[in-house]
């Protein structure tokens, strides 16, 4: 039954007016109102005394009362009663979630606005070696101290995932992924890749050694080739022996290429980084686009911010900025106008590449870097490209921290720039020093 809000108003009342008039028929009407008012105070103070008794162990009965205590005692208890069944649902649901969690094989750590450990399930206690007793609350760089981890976890952006040991189990790979929730939470997942990373190095090593062993013969055929051609032959043979050269030239080159790739994926960084003079480096370049260049008579020029160089492999950095520039001598007119650039800005320095030639359709940009990516076959094999030159710019650029953009329009022409973070860069007089 729905009860009147006014209840207590209506009671008090007609308390009052009993008592008063109780004090009139003896006389004393507003003795009779003081000592009514008095007993219903105190009345009052006993029930709310009965009320926080209650509260405070409430897992008993309610209390006996008359009116519309009652009612709020009975009201309180429907509402404890329901609080707790609600409260049972919710540790089912947690205690589910638990079980589900530790079932899976991936760890999952849960890491709170001030990057401590605030949760992980049973995988993250084998695979990373947290202890539920002594490591919650603990900041999450204190016991996972690999120091690309630590650079990792505070560089904030998390759209690629790191691969590095586990630093509990011998010769096991962990792949780290973090999403970051709420207000600064992060969710770390931490994946078992060992056999992906086996598997990949397989491949790897079949690579290597397949070009390698190619390479000797490829050498004896080519040996043999030259001897042959410096020999007065008939015209059809000539042609025939002239036509094998260029192909067993094109397969050293794809060897040599192959190789010089499954070198980059061996490793995710250099492992020695010297100061490069990139002016010198870039001229030197220059000089090779122009002699691939030859009679299309390309302009070549180079524009570089003189103030800083950059530290890395001089190999491989060569061989980033001389694919970049062959490649724009290729894929260009006669004549065209080539721009390489080096400048510095507050994220980095940068090497770009500019043409004014054929351009590339925007559908092909993301898979250029794959290997063997060709937009037009026939564009490609006539310039004597291996297809493996901008894969081997996106690793040599990876292992120096480094990223590749491609800006292209159709017709126009493209963009290939190299960006390379601030800790890469170094004074000139350092470098000369
Ligand atoms: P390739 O040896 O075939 O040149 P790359 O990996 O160097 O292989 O390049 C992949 C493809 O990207 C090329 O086949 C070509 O179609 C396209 N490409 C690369 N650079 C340019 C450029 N500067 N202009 C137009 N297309 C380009």
């Amino acid at each position: 039954m729905q009860k009147s809000p006014h209840a207590a108003v209506q009671g008090l009342l007609i308390y009052a007016s009993t008592s008063a008039m109780l004090g009139l028929i003896f006389g004393q009407m507003s003795w009779g109102l003081v000592v009514g008012l008095s007993i219903w105070c105190v009345q009052q103070i006993r029930l709310t005394t009965k009320l926080k008794t209650w509260l405070q162990n409430p897992d008993t009965a309610p209390p006996e009362a008359p009116g519309h205590w009652g009612e709020i005692f009975d009201d309180l208890a429907r509402l404890q009663k329901r609080h707790q069944l609600k409260t049972q649902q919710l540790k089912e649901i947690i205690v589910r979630f638990q079980q589900s969690s530790s079932a899976l094989a991936d760890a999952f750590v849960i890491i709170d606005q001030h990057s401590n450990l605030e949760w992980w399930n049973l995988s993250a206690d084998r695979l990373l070696g947290l202890k539920a007793s002594a490591d919650r609350g603990k900041p999450v760089i204190n016991l996972l101290r690999d120091p690309r981890f630590i650079r990792y976890f505070r560089k904030g952006h998390y759209e690629d995932p790191l691969q590095l040991p586990s630093p509990v189990l011998n010769d096991v790979v962990l792949q780290y992924q973090i999403t970051e929730f709420g207000f600064g939470d992060r969710l770390l997942v931490a994946r078992d890749v060992t056999q992906l990373v086996r598997l990949e190095h397989t491949r790897q090593d079949f690579v290597a050694n397949a070009s390698h062993e190619l390479r000797t013969p490829l050498t004896v055929i080519r040996g043999y080739l030259e001897t042959f051609i410096d020999q007065e032959l008939p015209t059809p043979l000539m042609r025939a022996m002239t036509q094998m050269q260029v192909q067993a030239s094109r397969m050293e080159s794809l060897v040599t290429d192959l190789l010089l790739l499954s070198r980059l994926e061996a490793s995710q960084h250099i492992a020695d980084e010297n100061p490069i003079r990139i002016q010198e480096m870039l001229h030197n370049i220059q000089q090779d686009g122009i002699a691939l260049s030859d009679d299309k008579g390309h302009e070549i020029s180079v524009s570089v911010d003189a103030e800083f160089d950059l530290l890395g492999q001089p190999q491989e950095l060569h061989s980033v900025f001389s694919n970049l520039l062959f490649n724009a001598v290729r894929y260009s007119p006669a004549k065209s106008k080539i721009d390489i650039r080096w400048w510095i800005d507050q994220n980095g320095g940068h090497v770009c590449v500019k043409d004014n030639g054929l351009g590339i359709e925007s559908i092909h940009l993301s898979r250029l870097t794959e290997r063997f990516y060709r937009v037009e076959e026939g564009r490609s094999s006539s310039t004597g490209g291996t297809g493996l030159g901008l894969a081997i710019v996106k690793h040599a650029l990876h292992r120096h921290g480094a990223k590749l953009t491609i800006e292209s329009q159709p017709g126009k022409g493209s963009v290939f720039s190299c960006h390379f973070p601030l800790d890469m860069l170094v004074k000139i007089n350092e470098t000369e020093s």
